[in-house]
C-alpha cells in the first residue's frame, strides 16, 4: 500500500514536470517558429515611429511672404510687376495710396502671387470679403493662416486670386487696369492727329487751345529735356522708364527742369506757339526706344 504511493507519487511528479518541460519547450518553439515568417513586419514597426517623428512642414501663409519693394530710378510698375511675376493690377491693388505716382524710394507692398490685400473696414466680414472678390473664403483663410477666428479693422487680409475692385480706386483712370497709365497732357482739340500728312510725318498729336492752357505730364517720370528745342520751339521731355518717352512742344513756359521726377498729371507748363508752329497748341508725342508712336493708342 505505501510501495504503490510512493511508486505513485513519483510518477505524477514526472508526469508534471513532463507536462511543464512540453509547455515550456511549446512556447519558445512557438516563439521561435513565429518570427520567421513575420520578419518583415519589426522592421515596418521600426520604421515607423522615425516617420511620424519628421515634422510636417507648417504651411506658410502667405502674409509672411509679402515683401516690400523699394522703387529704383527709372523703375516701372510693369517691370517691377515683372521681376516679381506678378501683374499690374496685383500690385496696383497692394499699393492703392501709390496712386498714379511712382517715385524712386517709395516703399511698395509685393504681394507673394496675383490676388489683393485687402484692408478689413468696419462691417467687414469673411463673407463679405469672399463675395467681393468671388475668392472661397476657405481660399482666404489657408492664405492667411485664419481658422474663422473674427476680422479685426485695419487688419489686413490676402485674397488670393482676387481681382483689385475698381471701387477701391477712386483715383484711378478708366484705363488703370493695363500698364498705360497716361492721362491727357492738355485740354483742347486734335488739331492734327498723328501719321504721315500731304507726305510729310507727323510724329505726334496737336492738341489746341489758348495760350496758357496748362500742360501737365501725361505719365509720372524723370524729366529728360527742357529748353528749346528747334522747330519744336520750348520743349520738354519726360522718360517714364520702359524705353518709353513722352515730349511736349511749342511751348510758351517751362515750369520744371531737367533731372525733376514729375507725377503724372502734374503741371509742367503752359502751352504756347514757339518754334515751327502755326497757332497756339500742344505738340504730344509718345515715344518707345526713341521710335514716335501714335498717342491716341496711350491717351485714356
Ligand atoms: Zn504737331
Amino acid at each position: 500500500m505505501d510501495l504503490t504511493r510512493v511508486r505513485k507519487q513519483p510518477l505524477l511528479m514526472a508526469v508534471l514536470i513532463g507536462i511543464i518541460l512540453l509547455a515550456l519547450f511549446g512556447t519558445v518553439l512557438g516563439k521561435r517558429a513565429k518570427p520567421l515568417p513575420s520578419e518583415p513586419v519589426p522592421e515596418i514597426a521600426v520604421e515607423q515611429p522615425v516617420q511620424s517623428v519628421q515634422p510636417v512642414q507648417p504651411v506658410q501663409p502667405a502674409v509672411a511672404a509679402i515683401k516690400s519693394h523699394t522703387v529704383g530710378e527709372g523703375e516701372t510698375l510693369s517691370g517691377i510687376a515683372e521681376a516679381y511675376h506678378i501683374d499690374v493690377d496685383t500690385l496696383l491693388g497692394a499699393n492703392p495710396e501709390a496712386g498714379a505716382t511712382l517715385y524712386p524710394g517709395d516703399q511698395l507692398v509685393v504681394l507673394p502671387q496675383k490676388g489683393v490685400l485687402h484692408t478689413v473696414t468696419g462691417g467687414d466680414t469673411l463673407w463679405r470679403v469672399s463675395s467681393i472678390y468671388n475668392v472661397e473664403i476657405a481660399a482666404i483663410l489657408a492664405a492667411n493662416a485664419k481658422h474663422g477666428e473674427g476680422l479685426a479693422i485695419g487688419e489686413k487680409l490676402f485674397v488670393p486670386g482676387g481681382k483689385p475692385v475698381a471701387v477701391d480706386l477712386p483715383s484711378a483712370p478708366a484705363s488703370r487696369a493695363s500698364v498705360s497709365r497716361f492721362g491727357w497732357p492738355a485740354s483742347g482739340e486734335i488739331s492734327s492727329p498723328f501719321g504721315s500728312r500731304w507726305g510729310r510725318m507727323h510724329s505726334g498729336i496737336d492738341i489746341a487751345n489758348d495760350i496758357g492752357t496748362p500742360v501737365t505730364a501725361a505719365l509720372a517720370g524723370r524729366v529728360t529735356y527742357a529748353g528749346w528745342y528747334g522747330g519744336y520751339g520750348y520743349a520738354l521731355m519726360i522718360a517714364h522708364g520702359n524705353g518709353y518717352s513722352t515730349l511736349y512742344g511749342h511751348l510758351s513756359a517751362i515750369s520744371v527742369s531737367a533731372g525733376q521726377y514729375v507725377r503724372t498729371g502734374q503741371q509742367i507748363a503752359l502751352m504756347g506757339s514757339t518754334g515751327y508752329s502755326t497757332g497756339p497748341h500742344l505738340h504730344f508725342e509718345v515715344r518707345k526706344d526713341g521710335q514716335p508712336l501714335d498717342p491716341m493708342n496711350f491717351l485714356p
